[in-house]
């Protein structure tokens, strides 16, 4: 069914969440966009990946619509919550050093464009290690052969710096000087706003899980419409398994994770930037990021927790982790013992068996492209997604294996971190 760009803006406008909901900047028309429904891509999807990628086709002069069912950024998608960390730390995983710090030098530049350049906050990381931890060991060795900015810091000078840290058994560290954090959410709709100016249209829409095989010419909404495109880019997040039951359902895990916000003492700075950076505790599987406009010092562990439904799952934080998490807040940051907490959040990773991310085409549609697989790691790499998604699309080319499909497995085995 062919439908007008007028019905487009009604419905991008006044669908699920009513007009006075939507965002002023989702419902304005982009300069310069033409009426019709015919695009050659649509993105479903509007977090950070699907983002990225609908403002860097637009870039490369292609004509894109990016779908999604209740915004980008929202508080059900994994790039929803107040905050998320880049580092280029990674093991001795070379690409995504590669891509963290390509990625940061385009997040910069386009929360410039948007006028918007304190959503990343250079904070630093300190990434604290034990012995010979054997991924920090490789992590140093990486950052060295690649470039990036770092230093180790041994455990006298961690005290001198960070006293307001008890490094326990941490021993020495990585410090990231460079990086730091984003304010999520919102950087996610200032890459949209961006992408709009480019002639991207976007449209709050939920679209219904394609069926069949063999090229998709359109795909249906929810609210009746039909959108058609030359291809198609699901980047779904944690949706991915119910966009593709047959295909994803047992190869994307989305799992339920804790956040916490900590409130510090009144008028006591130490648990701010720049007093305080970001930080990981590998060997105890926790990090945190601080305090930023008074949200709180944010603590959260990493472990995987249970399987989560994105669209229904409680997103009320538990007792028994919250009493985990307060255990190493006060052996970690004496400073904070007994704080309140002021705020919580539930989000949910999108794991693949191993971390890796997914790019790949469907198996069965060659005009289908399916991202995401983020694993708790991939909202500071949006800009590079972008930047490879399109280049896929625009030029061919094989895809990276290690993204691929047929790598991904059924069984969890985590690998990236
Ligand atoms: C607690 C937590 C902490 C994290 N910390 C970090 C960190 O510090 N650093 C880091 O780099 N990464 C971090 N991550 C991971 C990162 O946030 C995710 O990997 C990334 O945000 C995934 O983005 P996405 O675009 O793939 O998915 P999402 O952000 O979930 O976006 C998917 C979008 O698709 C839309 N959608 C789904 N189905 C449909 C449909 N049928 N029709 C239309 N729209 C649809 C949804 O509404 C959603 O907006 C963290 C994740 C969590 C949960």
């Amino acid at each position: 069914m062919k439908t007008t760009r007028r019905e487009f803006v009604r419905a991008a406008g006044a669908g699920a969440l009513g007009a006075t909901l939507v965002p002023a900047f989702l419902r304005a028309r982009a300069p310069g966009v033409s009426s019709g429904n015919n695009y050659d891509v649509a993105v479903v999807g509007g977090g950070v990946f699907g983002a990225w990628i609908a403002y860097r086709l637009a870039q490369a002069g292609r004509r894109v619509a990016l779908l999604d069912s209740y915004g980008p950024g929202n508080a059900r998608s994994s790039s929803g919550g107040q905050t998320r960390v880049i580092r280029m730390g990674y093991g001795d995983q070379e690409i995504y050093t590669r891509w963290s710090m390509r990625s940061l030098d385009l997040w910069k530049s386009l929360l410039a464009q948007a006028s918007r350049p304190s959503l990343f906050q250079q904070a630093g990381v300190l990434w604290m290690a034990r012995g010979e931890d054997p991924l920090t060991t490789k992590t140093l060795a990486t950052l060295k052969k690649l470039g990036a900015r770092h230093e180790r810091v041994d455990r006298p000078e961690l005290e001198r710096r960070w006293p307001q840290i008890d490094f326990g058994p941490n021993n020495w560290a990585i410090y990231e000087p460079g990086s730091g954090f984003f304010a999520a959410f919102h950087a996610v709709q200032a890459v949209v706003q961006v992408a709009m100016s480019k002639g991207v249209e976007y449209l709050q829409e939920a679209v219904v899980p394609p069926s069949g095989k063999g090229k998709l010419t359109a795909v249906a909404t929810r609210s009746g419409k039909a959108v058609q495109a030359g291809t198609f880019v699901f980047a779904c997040g944690p949706w991915l398994p119910k966009v593709f039951p047959d295909l994803l359902g047992e190869r994307i895990f989305p799992t339920r994770q804790e956040v916490f916000y900590f409130g510090p003492p009144p008028g006591d700075a130490r648990f701010t930037s720049p007093a305080m950076p970001v930080w990981v505790d590998f060997a105890e599987e926790i990090y945190g990021i601080p305090d930023f406009k008074g949200r709180g010092f944010k603590v959260a562990p990493d472990r995987h927790g249970p399987a989560f439904d994105p669209d229904s799952g409680s997103r009320v934080i538990t007792p028994e982790t919250l009493a985990t998490v307060r255990n190493f807040v006060s052996r970690r940051f004496p400073g904070l013992k007994d704080v309140p907490l002021v705020a919580g959040e539930v989000c949910q990773y999108e794991n693949t068996s191993n971390g890796d991310f997914l790019i790949d085409r469907h198996p069965e549609r060659d005009n289908v492209w399916l991202v995401g697989g983020g694993s708790g790691h991939g909202f500071k790499h949006g800009p590079a997604v972008g930047e490879y998604v399109t280049a896929r699309l625009v030029e061919g080319g094989p895809v990276e294996p290690r993204f691929s499909l047929a790598t991904k497995q059924k069984v969890q085995k985590r690998a990236v971190y």
